[in-house]
């Protein structure tokens, strides 16, 4: 073999993608996880899959430029990864943040990849967005910036070839302006991005999908155990599209959610954000675009903890549900102190490598994103069967079907992760979404 250990192909992949540590700890974390399965599979050293899968396919880099409500010109910068379309067209969502940057896509595009693939769909892998940062912005800014940005995107994207979705900064808001611009460009009416409105071809439940999905696998991995949600105190972060309904689905189950957060700091509520708290927390954000801390000002007996993240919360279950590297090694050791043993991550990458290492050497239930948050792109795909046979699902058609993704995602984790009596999940997510995108690399030949 031509690298000996992991170590040795990550000085590879450092010296040719300098400066982009984001993508290089995706990498390398996927690379340990399947390292002896390249060792013991001499069909992926000859064909160097290593070195072929690290690289995207094509990377698309351009200007988006859009003037602003005072007639100022603005710039930004605009990206499309496509990282691996072995198994099927591209599939993976569009961030506009301001921390948006190559390293950033590059690594969500490479975590897609297996991820996708774990979702039994047939879909590549792929990423995109920009450094547009929608908050604060008005309606129209909003709207002027994603017109733009589908003016260059629109050349590269299409059914059959790259279908974009929402992620951080992108909702349904942001996807009618691109999906009516690129109409408007093509003149054609098809399935090009996934999480639309019901009006105009988006599925039900794909709204729901990431964080009922994380709760789902959540429930997986405690039925392991014999246990479920019922009674258990549960902290998520963020409070966006994935917490919002992760938070829903754990009342549902019987949780006790006991944390919120955004970029600014935590909202903790002892008594928990039932669904009446959560109908306000989605106005909040969805509506009215607040902030978290105004929470406590609706209910005086929430503390709001600045510039804080949830986990020194006292909790059973952790859901990080906002964005990449958001639990440290610290943060990793004072969850598993305060008892908590079940995490499962809605967002990418939630949890830094020190992290990772503190809940496996716990032995605690340790869900990665890849797998835990598959269920929003899973029911993407789903929206994208119904518009090809131009039908709508009902909702719980759509569930089952999410519910049932969920379950074989846990499967095939605990068919390639199982050491013992313990389930690593982060070597079956990896090694389970690596083996069948490397088959088909191999059965399609040196493309
Ligand atoms: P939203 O934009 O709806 O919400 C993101 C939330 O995370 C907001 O509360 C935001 O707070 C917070 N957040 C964002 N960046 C930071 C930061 N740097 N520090 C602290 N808080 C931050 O996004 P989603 O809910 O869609 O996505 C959340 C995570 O889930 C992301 O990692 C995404 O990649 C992942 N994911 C999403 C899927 C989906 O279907 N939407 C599918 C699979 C994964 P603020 O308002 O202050 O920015």
């Amino acid at each position: 073999m031509m690298y000996k250990t992991p170590e040795d192909f990550m000085v590879y992949v450092k010296a040719k993608n300098p400066n982009q540590p984001e993508f290089h700890q995706a990498v390398d974390e996927v690379i340990t996880s399947v390292w002896s399965v390249i060792e013991n599979t001499p069909k992926y050293q000859a064909a160097n899959i290593l070195e072929r899968i690290i690289e995207p396919e094509r990377t698309i880099m351009f200007k988006v430029t859009w003037t602003n409500d005072k007639g100022g010109v603005e710039v930004n910068k605009g990206y499309r990864i496509q990282m691996n379309g072995a198994i099927g067209p591209y599939k993976g969502g569009l961030r506009f943040h301001p921390s948006v940057n190559l390293s950033v896509l590059k690594f969500l595009a490479f975590e897609q990849v297996f991820k996708n693939s774990l979702t039994t769909l047939p879909m590549g892998g792929a990423k995109g967005g920009a450094d547009f940062d929608p908050k604060g912005k008005s309606d129209t800014e909003v709207m002027r910036f994603c017109h733009n940005f589908m003016l260059e995107l629109s050349r590269h994207i299409g059914p059959n070839t790259d279908v974009p979705a929402g992620d951080i900064g992108v909702s349904g808001r942001e996807i009618g302006f691109m999906f009516g611009m690129y109409k408007k460009l093509r003149n054609e009416f098809t399935g090009v991005l996934t999480g639309k409105s019901l009006n105009w071809g988006g599925s039900l439940i794909r709204p729901e999908a990431t964080g009922y999905g994380v709760t789902y696998f959540a429930q997986e991995m405690l039925k392991t155990r014999n246990e479920d949600f019922n009674g258990k105190t549960v902290a998520i972060s963020g409070s966006g599209n994935v917490a919002q309904y992760a938070v829903q689905k754990v009342n549902e189950l019987g949780g006790k959610v006991v944390t919120l957060s955004d970029s600014d700091g935590t909202i903790y509520d002892s008594d928990g954000i039932d669904n009446s708290k959560l109908a306000y927390v989605m106005d909040l954000k969805n509506n009215r675009r607040g902030r978290i801390v105004e929470y406590v000002a609706e209910y005086r007996n929430a503390k709001y903890l600045e510039g804080k993240r949830p986990w020194e919360i006292e909790c059973k279950v952790a859901l990080p549900c906002a964005t990449q590297n958001e639990i440290s090694g610290e943060d990793a050791k004072t969850l598993v102190k305060n008892g908590c043993y079940c995490i499962g991550e809605g967002a990418n990458m939630p949890t830094n490598p020190e992290g990772v290492k503190v809940f496996l050497k716990n032995e605690a239930l340790y869900g990665p994103g890849k797998a835990a948050n598959a269920g929003g792109v899973a029911t993407s795909g789903l929206e994208m069967t119904q518009n090809s046979m131009r039908l709508l699902w009902t909702r719980e058609e759509v569930d089952t079907r999410l519910k049932a993704i969920m379950r074989a995602i846990h499967q095939t984790c605990v068919r390639y992760g199982k050491e013992g009596d313990y389930i690593n999940y982060v070597k079956g997510a990896n090694i389970g979404g690596f083996v069948k995108v490397a088959d088909t690399m191999i059965d399609q030949g040196i493309t």
